[in-house]
């Protein structure tokens, strides 16, 4: 125990929020779990939520992010080495969560009945990878990556039959070694280039038939990517222009004789946040790779993993927005400031109150969306993700980091100092909104659906508008997006406009429906009541803020 100080005493500071079960205090997410279908993991929800909100956790979190991770390019004598070293207690994270199965959970049938995916499969991984992100954004990178792979190395089944059961087990092996002897894999991506990352069809980066070409087939790559992460991934998915067009390629460390791939790191990314996580610049000099499906057809191929990903970046964003708010509210519960606690004071619970709504909104929308990922054989489940992955990939990627920096702010100038974990939240979340399709490319592939998937958006707003029905503002809501749509000439210029909107129709429907009363009435009048505002804490005046706290404080009873 540390010594009291000499000159004082510590008196009215919170005391750390640390081994708080992440699940178990968490009503919005205990209760979107249950209600969108993965209700049955509770159990094992409420041990990982233990296991990642312990200190010890948190204190790894802190530790892989103080000591990023290093490139070892070359030995002491010239010879390549192309190495990534990580702190332990980022190995310690990654087992923490491939040990739960969160690169490859919803792919587990596969290995028994061969069925692609188990009921309830994305919402129960996407109750812990949420909880996950709390623990530590970074290392969600390759478990990200790792599992919305496995769609794509399907498609071919000679790939799939070597790599899929190598992803399955609930494993991590960080040795650098060929996969055929290791435990367990992970799997990374390699789409961005100097010259176009949103546009990947500039890619310059070009593949040789080494033999046949085709599906399966070898080829020769020889280029580069600007940005490709967990470089010490056992394989990834990297695009290459063959002579039919930009194809898909699965491209290993090493090559089936045993001897290193030809991937040349060329640096890591000094990066703003998301410093645990190695992001780096690679030339393939001469890589091998096979190709999963044919020539020309890369970006329909990789799309698949692409719209996992989304998922995923919406999921981590809400629980980060969660892990801010908690850290928010347990500060105001401690502190008291002008003789009376901090989250009693009018104008700070109506800050918080109005965070919080934000992130039952941002919980209840990502969570619906994983339900759509476990239904794909219902159309209308089909049609809520074609049109929702980036509507909510959009919304919850870009409130978060304006609700992470208001949270921040609740705490002072504590909130501003690197031993809080608010600056590392706050440098984190901004990237969730640029990888994967930054905002506009969102809104441009909601515009696409509209166009060349009429029904999907059909069958979406069909929903709201039943959903809407039992609410005035609602149904305002979705009469003007019904107007917006049918003014396609200016859809172009009005489509971060529509896809906010749906967002907030989507979010508003799901909470009205499913949200305590003080929750619902409270997001609905402060999001539709027509008041322009522009920061936290306006709207509430009449709204219950104490019920909206107490549900959801993480020293909840
Ligand atoms: C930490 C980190 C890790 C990453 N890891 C990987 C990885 O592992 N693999 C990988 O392949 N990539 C990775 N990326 C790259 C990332 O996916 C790209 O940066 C992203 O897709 C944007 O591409 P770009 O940087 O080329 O930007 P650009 O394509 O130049 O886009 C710049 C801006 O223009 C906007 N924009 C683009 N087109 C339009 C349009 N038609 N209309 C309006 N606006 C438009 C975009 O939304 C964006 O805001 C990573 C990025 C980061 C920050």
């Amino acid at each position: 125990m540390p010594g009291p100080f000499a000159t004082h005493e510590v008196f009215n500071q919170p005391p750390p929020l640390e081994d708080v079960n992440l699940f178990t205090s968490d009503k919005a997410l205990l209760e979107a779990v249950e209600r969108e279908g993965g209700g049955e993991a509770a159990a094992r929800l409420k041990a990982f939520g233990s296991v990642a909100g312990s200190a010890e956790a948190l204190e790894r979190g802190r530790l892989a992010n103080e000591h990023p991770p290093r490139l070892s390019t070359h030995d002491a004598h010239g010879r390549r080495r192309d190495t990534v070293t990580y702190h332990p207690a980022y190995h310690e994270l990654m087992r923490a969560s491939c040990g739960e199965g969160l690169h490859s959970s919803v792919w587990a049938d596969l290995a028994d009945s061969g069925k692609a995916s188990r009921p309830g499969a994305h919402v129960r991984r996407a109750g812990a990878f949420y909880m996950a992100a709390q623990m530590e954004a970074g290392h969600c990178c390759p478990i990200t990556m790792t599992n919305a792979a496995v769609p794509v190395l399907l498609l071919e089944p000679g790939v799939a039959k070597e790599w899929v059961p190598r992803v399955l087990p609930f494993a991590y092996d960080p040795s650098f070694a060929p996969a055929a002897e290791k435990t367990a894999v992970t799997l990374g991506m390699g789409m961005t280039e100097k010259q176009g990352g949103t546009d990947v069809r500039a890619a310059t980066t070009k593949a040789e038939p080494v033999g046949a070409r085709g599906s399966g087939a070898e080829y020769i790559v020889t280029g580069h990517k600007w940005f490709m992460s967990a470089p010490m991934s056992d394989a990834f998915l990297v695009l290459a222009q063959a002579e039919g067009g930009l194809t898909c390629f699965l491209m290993p460390r090493f090559l089936p004789d045993g001897s290193v791939n030809a991937l040349h790191f060329q640096r890591l990314k000094d990066k703003l946040g998301n410093r645990s996580n190695a992001s780096s610049e690679v030339e393939f000099a001469g890589a091998h790779a096979w190709a999963i499906g044919e020539e020309g057809r890369g970006v329909p191929t990789i799309i698949e993993m692409v719209t996992h990903t989304r998922l995923d970046c919406a999921v981590a964003s809400a629980g980060l927005m969660r892990s801010a708010l908690a850290n928010a509210i347990h500060y105001a519960e401690h502190r008291t400031v002008f003789q009376k606690k901090l989250v009693d004071q009018p104008l700070m619970s109506q800050v918080l109150a109005d965070m919080a709504l934000e992130v039952e909104a941002a919980t209840a929308l990502s969570f619906r969306l994983a339900r759509s990922f476990d239904r794909t054989s219902d159309a209308s489940a089909g049609a809520w993700r074609r049109v929702m992955t980036p509507v909510s990939k959009y919304w919850v990627c870009k409130i978060a980091p304006a609700l992470v920096a208001e949270a921040m702010e609740c705490l002072g100038g504590s909130g501003y100092v690197e031993e809080a974990p608010l600056a590392r939240i706050y440098r984190e979340v901004p990237v969730n909104s640029i990888w994967e399709g930054s905002g506009s490319v969102m809104a441009l592939d909601v515009l696409r659906v509209l166009q060349r998937e009429p029904e999907a958006a059909r069958s979406v707003m069909e929903e709201l508008g039943a959903a809407a029905k039992g609410d005035a503002r609602l149904r305002h809501a979705h009469e003007r997006i019904e107007g917006l749509l049918h003014e396609p000439a200016l859809l172009d210029q009005r489509g971060r406009l529509l896809v906010e909107a749906l967002a907030l129709l989507a979010a508003g429907a799901i909470l009205k429906a499913h949200a305590p009363a003080a929750v619902a009435d409270a997001f609905v009048a402060s999001r539709f009541g027509g008041g322009g505002k522009q920061t936290y804490g306006q709207g509430l005046e009449r709204a219950d803020t104490r019920a909206i706290l107490s549900r959801a404080s993480p020293n909840r009873a």
